[in-house]
């Protein structure tokens, strides 16, 4: 049976709701476009006693809501285990996405049926792609510790961040995922946070211009889907007749960082604008001129936060309107594995 390697439009599905949730922003690597920004995010790692309560407060007991576990580096965190473990019992399916040092024996100390993905970041097929982004002997550490987690049976996700230092390179990498044994790869774009942020200050371009990416992408999770891999893909780019949705209208996300910022649009991570905070262990809305009042502004440029913060990413026809619509940067394309 030929599947269809169509992308399709995965719409904002009234009740998700995803907890994103940085335990700590500590890491053991310093890629050069972290998004981790200590003195808006904190620095330390958050005891485990308040990461139960917190889960507890964003858990739903009778419907699964789904936990990303992240950092700096989740699997530097010593009882994330133990973290997992509370977490599947509070209904949620949960994965971690680690840079692929998996500290704290974390193979050893989980079971593949107690979580539900173990996602890695990769942004290169190589070494030499690879390393000069995310620091010397990653790509090896990384790869070895896929191989050694599908051996042991853990479902595996594979993130690779696009950005102008790795576009041409991406084609390279179904055949790599399939000879790993991922399941799921999830296509990202750079965005201009952090370090990749004060680069594009400092004249580094890291930005891909929408012709190169719509040339490589959609064709690369193609051949990805049909080397039986789940891909998934930011929008970035709506279509004329298709509606624009901003998610923190129409969603549940939550983002959640050791210093109890949490904020409902990643785009805002970088400012002190969240919309709601953990205080004394509780949910706080914050009153105010904060990120959910920009959410309900309509603009002809589509997301409102990327004309506000990334406006170099935007283009005009020469009357003023502009050449694309942004999607909201949660909006993704699937295509699904053509095996299944
Ligand atoms: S692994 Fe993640 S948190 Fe660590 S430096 Fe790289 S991007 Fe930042
Ligand atoms: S990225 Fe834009 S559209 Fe999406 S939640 Fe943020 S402001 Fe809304």
């Amino acid at each position: 049976m030929t599947a269809d390697v169509t992308a399709r439009t995965v719409d904002f599905k009234a009740g998700e709701r995803n907890v994103f949730f940085h335990l700590l922003t500590a890491c053991n690597l310093s890629c050069q476009h972290c998004y981790i920004n200590p003195p808006q995010h904190g620095t330390e790692t958050l005891p485990t006693e308040t990461v139960l309560k917190w889960l507890r407060l964003f858990a739903r007991p009778k419907q699964e809501s789904n936990l990303i576990l992240l950092g700096g580096e989740p699997t530097l965190h010593p009882d994330l285990a133990l973290i997992i473990r509370a977490a599947k019992s509070l209904r949620y399916a949960v994965t971690v996405d680690s840079n692929g040092y998996l500290f704290h024996d974390l193979l050893e100390r989980v079971r593949p049926t107690e979580l539900d993905f173990l996602s890695f970041s990769l942004d290169g097929p190589d070494a030499a792609v690879n390393d000069p982004i995310r620091g010397e002997g990653v790509f090896a550490v990384c790869t070895e510790n896929i191989r050694k987690a599908v051996e042991l049976g853990f479902r595996t996700s594979l993130i690779y961040t696009v950005s102008s230092k790795n576009i041409d390179h991406l084609h390279r990498m179904p055949a790599l995922l399939a000879d790993l044994g991922v399941r799921r790869f999830f296509i990202q774009v750079i965005g201009l946070r952090g370090k990749s942020a004060s680069a594009s200050d400092e004249g580094e371009q890291w930005q891909v211009d929408p012709g190169h990416w719509l040339e490589v992408v959609p064709e690369v999770a193609q051949q990805a889907a049909r080397a039986g891999i789940h891909v998934t893909y930011p929008k970035v780019f709506l279509g004329p007749e298709e509606s624009f949705a901003c998610a923190g209208r129409v969603a549940e996300n939550y983002f959640i960082f050791p210093n109890g910022r949490v904020y409902q649009c990643p785009l805002c991570e970088d400012y002190p604008i969240h919309c709601l905070c953990l205080e004394d262990d509780q949910l706080v809305k914050r009153e105010g001129l904060y990120e959910d009042r920009f959410f309900a502004l309509d603009i002809a440029e589509g997301c409102v936060m990327n004309k506000l913060l990334q406006p170099d990413t935007l283009e005009y026809h020469l009357d003023g309107r502009p050449k694309h619509r942004i999607s909201c940067c949660m909006l993704k394309q699937e295509i699904l594995p053509q095996n299944l």
